[in-house]
Parts: C-alpha cells; sequence; structure tokens
C-alpha cells in the first residue's frame, strides 16, 4: 500500500504527551492556534516545493504577518503583537513545525531585526520601522558574521569611521539571511574607539550590496547573503545609540536564542508526528510497523525528548516574561532543543525508511534545515562553553588569552553575567 505524503498528518494530534497546553493561557493558546491554522493552510502545501527550487517564499510573507507571529512579543506601541514570550515561543514553533527556512527568516526579522531596533534603536527609529516590520511591508536583516568573525564576533572588522557629521562603513558580512531583500540592514561594526557599535543601512544605499550564497544544502527556502560594504555614508540618525559594545550584540543574541529554541521543538515536533503517523499506517510482515518494538523505541525516544524540550522551553518562557532569565538558561535550551531536534529528525527518516529520504514527506527537508540551526545562534560548541562557564566559573573559548586583549574582546564571559532584556 502506499502512503500519500499529502494525507500523512491527517488525524495526527499535535504531540502533547505531557499535557503542556495545561501551561498555557487561553490567549497563548489562542495566538499559536491562529499561526498554526495559517500554516496548516499556506505553509505545509507550499514549503517542499520553494525548499526543492530554493527560492524564498515571498507569497508566505503578508499570510505570517497577520498571524501577529513577528515581533510577536513587543509592545503593541510599536504595532507589534504584546503577545507573552511563550506565545512567541508558541508561533515560532508552529512556523518551524511548516518550514525550517519560513522559521529562519522569522528569526532574522523579528528575532534579530527588529529586536535590535527594540532593544537598542532611538523612538524616533522604533517608529519607523517596527510598525511596517511587523506587517511586513519592510524586510531587516542582522549583519554581524564576517567571513573571519563567526562564533568570536568580538572579532568583527568592519570599520565605521565618522565623516562629514555621519558615518562611513567599510566591510564584509558573511551568512546574512534576508540581505538581498532587505529594506535596512542591522549591521555591527567597529567604531574608531575600537568599540563595536550598530548601524542602521538601508537596503538602496550605494554601498551596499549582498550576494546570496548558492548551493545550499540547508535552509534552502531561506537566503543568506555575502554583504559587501564599500565607502558607504550614513547619517548620524543611522547610529543605534544604545548600541554600547559586545554586551549590547549579545542581550540581541539573546532574545533571538529563545526564539531559536521553539524552533527545534517546532521542527522536532513535526518528524515525529509524521513518523507516528506513518508508522500506523505503513505494513510490513503483516502488521503496521508502529506494532514493532525496534520502532516503538524510537517513537518513545522521540516523544520523551520532545515533552522534556516542552517543559524547558516553557519555563524559560515564563522567567524571560518575569525579567529574570540568564543568558547561560537560554543556551541551554537552545543547544538541547535544537541537538534533539537534530536526533528526532535522523530518527523519524529512519522510521519512513526509504520514503524519509524523499522531499516528499518532509522529514529530510527538516533533517537538512536543522543543521544550519545547529550552527547559527551559537554553534552547539559555543552554548555548551556558555554553560559550562555559568558552572564552573572558567572560561574555555580560548586556550589562550587574546592576542590583544581588549575589554570587549571577552564578549562571552560579558554575555554570562548579563540579565536577559
Ligand atoms: C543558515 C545560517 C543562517 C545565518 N544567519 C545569520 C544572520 O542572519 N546574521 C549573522 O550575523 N550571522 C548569521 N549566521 C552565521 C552564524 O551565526 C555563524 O555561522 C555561527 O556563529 C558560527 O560561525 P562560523 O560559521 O564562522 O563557524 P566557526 O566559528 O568557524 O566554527 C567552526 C567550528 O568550530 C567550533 N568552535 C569555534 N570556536 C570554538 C571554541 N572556542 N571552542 C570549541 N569549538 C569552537 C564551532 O562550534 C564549529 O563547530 C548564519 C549561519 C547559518 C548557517
Amino acid at each position: 500500500m502506499t502512503i500519500n505524503p499529502e494525507t500523512i498528518r491527517r488525524g495526527t494530534q499535535p504531540v502533547d504527551f505531557i499535557n503542556a497546553e495545561s501551561l498555557l493561557s487561553e490567549e497563548e493558546r489562542e495566538a499559536r492556534d491562529r499561526v498554526r491554522a495559517f500554516v496548516d493552510r499556506e505553509v505545509i502545501p507550499a514549503a517542499a516545493e520553494y525548499w526543492d527550487q530554493a527560492q524564498f517564499p515571498f507569497d508566505l510573507l503578508p499570510g505570517l504577518a497577520e498571524t501577529g507571529v513577528i515581533g510577536g512579543s513587543f509592545g503593541e506601541e510599536y504595532g507589534c503583537g504584546g503577545w507573552s514570550e511563550v506565545a512567541y515561543g508558541l508561533g515560532i514553533a508552529e512556523v518551524a513545525r511548516g518550514s525550517g527556512s519560513l522559521s529562519t527568516f522569522l528569526h532574522v526579522q523579528s528575532g534579530l531585526a527588529m529586536a535590535a531596533i527594540n532593544a537598542l534603536g532611538s523612538e524616533d527609529q522604533k517608529q519607523k520601522w517596527l510598525p511596517p516590520m511587523a506587517r511586513c511591508e519592510k524586510i531587516g536583516c542582522f549583519g554581524l558574521t564576517e567571513p573571519d568573525a563567526g562564533s568570536d564576533p568580538g572579532a568583527l572588522s568592519t570599520t565605521a569611521v565618522e565623516k562629514d557629521g555621519g558615518y562611513v562603513l567599510n566591510g564584509e558580512k558573511k551568512w546574512i539571511g534576508n540581505g538581498s531583500f532587505a529594506d535596512v540592514a542591522v549591521i555591527w561594526a567597529r567604531t574608531e574607539d575600537n568599540k563595536i557599535s550598530c548601524f542602521l543601512v538601508e537596503g538602496d544605499n550605494p554601498g551596499y550590496d549582498a550576494q546570496v550564497l548558492p548551493r545550499k544544502g540547508s535552509q534552502r527556502a531561506a537566503w543568506q547573503t555575502h554583504i559587501t560594504l564599500k565607502d558607504c555614508h550614513l547619517p548620524a540618525e543611522a547610529h543605534l545609540p544604545e548600541a554600547k559594545g559586545l554586551g549590547s550584540t549579545l542581550s540581541v543574541l539573546t532574545h533571538s536564542r529563545y526564539g531559536v529554541a521553539w524552533d527545534g521543538l517546532g521542527q522536532a515536533a513535526d518528524c515525529y508526528e509524521t513518523a507516528l503517523s506513518y508508522a500506523k499506517e505503513r505494513e510490513q510482515f503483516g502488521q503496521p510497523i508502529a506494532s514493532f518494538q525496534l520502532v516503538q523505541a524510537k517513537l518513545v525516544r522521540m516523544v520523551n525528548e520532545i515533552s522534556l524540550s516542552q517543559l524547558l522551553s516553557i519555563h524559560i518562557g515564563r522567567m524571560k516574561e518575569a525579567g529574570n532569565l540568564d543568558p547561560a538558561t537560554v543556551s541551554m535550551c537552545k543547544m538541547n532543543n535544537v541537538a534533539k531536534a537534530r536526533e528526532i529528525a535522523a530518527l523519524a527518516r529512519d522510521v519512513l525508511g526509504g520514503n524519509g529520504i524523499l522531499l516528499d514527506y518532509r522529514v529530510m527537508e527538516h533533517m537538512a534545515d536543522i543543521e544550519g540551526v545547529y550552527s547559527y545562534e551559537g554553534t552547539n560548541d559555543v552554548n555548551t562553553l556558555i554553560v559550562g562557564q555559568a558552572i564552573t566559573g572558567h572560561r574555555a573559548f580560548s586556550p589562550r588569552p587574546p592576542k590583544n586583549p581588549e575589554p570587549e574582546k571577552d564578549g562571552h564571559a560579558e554575555r554570562a553575567e548579563e540579565r536577559a532584556e
């Protein structure tokens, strides 16, 4: 019997073995269900084709914005949802369930670009950018990583030199999501006093160029770019006034990392639901494969890890709402959820047998997309070191002191001490 990949999820309830639903408010369920309805209706039927063709799903952006998830937890005074942090996380998980690439777009737009403007911008900058970005009428990107500065953002070498009452930026950024169609690029650069600061570069600036990175095997429906900034002239008001060193960068990353933790949960849930549904339908040796002990062991391993990720995610969401979330705790949650999602996707792929490698069943797409998530927002190793430092007091990022020690270079130490916003 052939199992139709389009009907495989029908009749499968969203995974909730431990009744995590009981930990949510009515408003949180409503927000999640709004995103879920959009994902079921518009994202799931279209996502595999966008991914296969490595096309960005521009058509899905208005619907995504209508759900309210973009900037979901930012203030209503900026045209955003004012959702609880848990509701925002639940929304991200739903988007990730439908497409790991679309959720990466969401992290860049909302978790990074909007978050930087919201946390570090002036009132004018917030009023100008946040409402249209929440509606997806304006798109943002976030340029921190450089060809030679990845896990160590304190080594970035893009420069911002004061000139004619404004700034001139020069440098390169790599891996920047949305860069080729961004209306505004949030760019991190080193100023003449050797401090790291942040600037808003509009996409039509003649000194700004962004080329899409081709031939990716992960995150195919999200576009990352190589940005070149060549004598990029900016007015004084392009500077984000509250961007004061690498600590500011890391506080934005803490917010985004929180969202990425929920991403892992959403992609893992979709893999598990597909595997469970498939195992109930697929028969071998005269029985559904779900009746075999080895298959059950795989499904149980998946639901066990998903349940633990659900509890951890809701808990850190509540801590974030209460304003007492430590960055190391966020690192642990991102590290756990994404590493577990990686294992769960591989188990689900196995449960689907040969069909598991067909894109139509979507598990392979998640499996590939999770590889990108495993490396961004702090690689698994970097988040491990952040937690390691928090529990031991020893900073293990570098076996030797940096060649030119300066307070800002020790960003991860600074980060461990910082409280999340
Ligand atoms: C899909 C995708 C989207 C992205 N989007 C953006 C974006 O929008 N904006 C942006 O600014 N950046 C973005 N990035 C960049 C991302 O943040 C970096 O890839 C990440 O920080 C890792 O840097 P790197 O790739 O240079 O790897 P490296 O830092 O070179 O790391 C390579 C390996 O070395 C390990 N390693 C590094 N340092 C240590 C250490 N001290 N101890 C032990 N192991 C270590 C790492 O864990 C990893 O395994 C994106 C990346 C990807 C893949």
